[in-house]
């Protein structure tokens, strides 16, 4: 019997990479092809406790989920500034582990072909030797911006043009060796491990690497769109011909189960936290458009004097406000109880605080008119589809390049990057949700829409992910006649 081709999908353990990755995974499987989804035992346990993974899942035979160990003690953050730790066990650990199985049959049954292609992040290099090894291709995949992955690519430049580590200490100062970027990249909106002014930095080892690796694969996932970052890709298409720009990738497969009929209502959040869904009654009885929505993402952890100031400014700001305090996510003990009175009195009359919500669909709500953002590229993305203008308070690593990219060359909303301070965060919220709110949302609305068309039938995510599933069959029949 002839059996589908079989795909290893493998993404970074983190919650970004998971969900977009989890999505892709059901764009193949709804295409008729076997999947395994491989996961960190720590990212497959709480994926079971807040998600329907499994009863989802349940509707593709070929859908599996397999787990590995990230090697890392069950308590470890995985976050904030002890990610290099989780980078440094997939390495040490998962690796080896990696190897066995892909060279074990555990993957494999008398229903199912061994894996005959692996789509890795392109951060688990290590995927790529393994396939190399056992004659396996391995497509990578990046949950990145293109625009990021460019700097990322760029890094041995800027170290040859001596512009890194920065001599002096004016962050304003143009960049000029990122091909593309030369008119508006600060050494501000570098990612930030490029200010620890350390080549040795273990980010900046860890990235420099990006532009050799990336170019050994079969090809290159991106969740993006050709409309929204064509320039930077066509940068990238000088090192990598073999490109697949397949975003955004949760409107994509929205839109493929809407096409296929297959109800999207049991839809799988993919999220690592509970998600309380009370905000959504909240947002219900909201005047349209009036609502600030505040999110840092899934590792972002921020001081409580950061804390303080970004809630004296949107309560002073007199807007509606909705935020995401995850219970991780700010450093130390004891900041519930030091709330004061007028900033609980505030939040009482015009705002609410949940500890994760469901993201997708509170930027998709009639009342959200805005959203401060820490600029994940997830976030970024599901913002430019629902047409939502951003304020931009960068976290760290590709967020700093994502957040320039939306205020000076997308035009979707202001960059406050590097200040948190009450009054500009008040002073922003009102230009975005006020004095300039018509011009934003002019230009989100255009891209909402350029966004819309590239998924639909002809558009160019569209086109491009019909012509990635057909070259994983061809792939497979290459196997076969080996
Ligand atoms: N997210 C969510 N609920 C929240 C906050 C975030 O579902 O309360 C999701 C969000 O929709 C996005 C992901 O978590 O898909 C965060 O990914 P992103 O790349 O934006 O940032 P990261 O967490 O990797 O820093």
């Amino acid at each position: 019997m002839d059996f589908p081709p079989h795909v290893l999908v493998f993404p970074l353990p983190l919650q970004g990479p998971v969900n977009s990755m989890l999505k892709l995974a059901e764009l193949l499987s709804l295409a008729g092809l076997d999947v395994t989804f491989l996961v960190t035992d720590y990212i497959h346990g709480r994926l079971l406790r807040y998600t329907n993974i499994q009863s989802h899942f349940s509707r593709y035979t070929g859908f599996r989920l397999q787990t590995i160990s990230d090697g890392l003690p069950a308590d470890h953050p995985r976050s904030g500034a002890l990610l290099m730790e989780l980078f440094d066990s997939l390495k040490t650990t998962t690796k080896s582990l990696f190897r066995e199985l892909l060279t074990s049959d555990r993957l494999s049954s008398d229903k199912r072909r061994p894996v005959n292609c692996i789509i890795a992040d392109g951060i688990l290099s290590f995927s790529l030797d393994v396939g190399k090894e056992i004659g396996v291709p391995v497509i990578y995949s990046r949950t990145i911006s293109a625009c990021c992955l460019w700097v990322f690519f760029s890094l041995p430049k800027l170290i040859e043009a001596g512009e890194l580590p920065f001599k002096g200490t004016d962050l304003d100062t143009l960049i000029t060796s990122v091909p593309g970027m030369e008119d508006f990249l600060r050494r501000r909106d570098l990612p930030s491990f490029c200010r620890s002014g350390d080549l040795t930095d273990p980010n900046i080892q860890l990235y420099m690497t990006e532009r050799r690796d990336t170019t050994r694969a079969s090809g290159l996932i991106l969740n993006t769109f050709e409309d929204l970052e064509g320039p930077i890709l066509s940068q990238i298409r000088t090192l990598c011909s073999n490109l697949y720009t397949i975003g955004p990738l949760h409107a994509h497969l929205k839109t493929r189960l809407a096409a296929a009929e297959k109800s999207s209502s049991s839809f799988s959040s993919n999220s690592l936290w509970e998600e309380d869904r009370s905000c959504i009654t909240w947002l219900d009885s909201q005047p349209p458009k009036s609502v600030i929505y505040v999110s840092f993402g899934s590792l972002a952890v921020m001081t409580k004097h950061q804390l303080m100031e970004f809630w004296h400014g949107l309560v002073n700001s007199g807007k509606r406000f909705l935020w995401v305090i995850r219970p991780d996510s700010i450093a130390g003990e004891g900041w519930q109880s030091q709330i004061p009175a007028e900033l609980s009195e505030g939040t009482k009359e015009r705002g609410y605080i949940v500890g994760w919500a469901p993201q997708e669909e509170v930027l998709a709500h009639t009342a959200v008119g805005g959203f401060l953002t820490h600029s994940g590229w997830n976030s970024t993305l599901e913002s430019v589809f629902e047409g939502v203008p951003m304020i931009c308070w960068p976290y760290f690593i590709d967020q700093q390049v994502n957040s320039r990219f939306v205020g000076e060359v997308w035009n979707l909303g202001l960059d406050m990057k590097d200040t948190c301070d009450r009054v500009i965060v008040e002073k922003t919220v009102k230009a975005m949700m006020e004095v300039r709110r018509d011009e934003f949302l002019r230009s989100v609305d255009r891209m909402a829409e350029l966004a819309r068309s590239s998924i639909s039938e002809g558009g160019s995510s569209y086109s491009n992910l019909n012509r990635l599933i057909e070259e994983i069959r061809l792939m497979c029949k290459e196997a076969q006649r080996c």
